[in-house]
């Protein structure tokens, strides 16, 4: 299987390449965010619970959203690979799933780190809630704080995967053409 991590800070373009990706090496796209919108959209108890945290930009617990990713790895068990998109986003979330894959005689290939600097993530989240709807992409105060909790609580997941010679940092900045090339080019290295 190949199993990558598709990580960098809100608004750095996560969901755009993953759908390219997905395509191409037909992978199973696994977006917390997303699961977490529809739960909510469906009204169910885990909605209601998390969107609580989702609308001050804060974490959903740990222990609910890695639930939810085993949930689903299990339903795709015969895929080609998958592709985590805003998971992990802590320590905790990721050595729960290292032990997850282990048991399941899985492990992540790669993470793909996506650099993007602060002053235009702000802009492109402005941006995005215009159209998108997304509460939390339309109040400059909520973005601010989700890039300040992605600063404290999820960079060091890098480090994680740094530390088993598994993180390739890819500037997220050009055209979607461009940083997908070197999204691909750092797979196709691997692979
Ligand atoms: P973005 O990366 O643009 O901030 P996401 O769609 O990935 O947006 O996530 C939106 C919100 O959902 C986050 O701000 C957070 O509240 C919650 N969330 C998503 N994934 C996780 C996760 N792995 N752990 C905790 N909370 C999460």
């Amino acid at each position: 299987m190949l199993n990558i991590v598709l990580f960098g800070p809100p608004g750095a373009g996560k969901g755009t390449q993953a759908a390219r990706l997905i395509d191409k090496y037909e992978l199973v796209h696994l977006s917390t965010g997303d699961i977490l919108r529809a739960e909510i959209k469906a009204e169910s108890q885990l909605g209601k619970e998390a969107k609580n945290f989702m609308e001050k930009g804060e974490l959903v617990p740990d222990s609910v959203v890695i639930g939810m990713i085993e949930t689903k790895i299990d339903s795709n068990l015969s895929a080609k690979g998958f592709i985590f998109d805003g998971f992990p986003r802590t320590t905790a979330q990721a050595l729960a799933l290292d032990t997850m894959l282990t048991k399941k005689h899985l492990s992540i290939t790669l993470m793909l780190a996506l650099e993007v600097d602060d002053d235009e993530l702000i802009k492109r989240l402005l941006l995005r809630g215009k159209d998108s709807g997304r509460a939390d992409d339309q109040d400059q105060k909520i973005i601010e704080n989700r890039i300040h909790v992605y600063n404290k609580e999820t960079a060091p997941v890098i480090d994680f995967y740094d530390n088993q010679n598994k993180f390739k940092a890819v500037t997220g900045v050009g055209s979607i053409d461009e940083i997908f090339g070197r999204l691909c080019n750092a797979i196709d290295a691997v692979k």
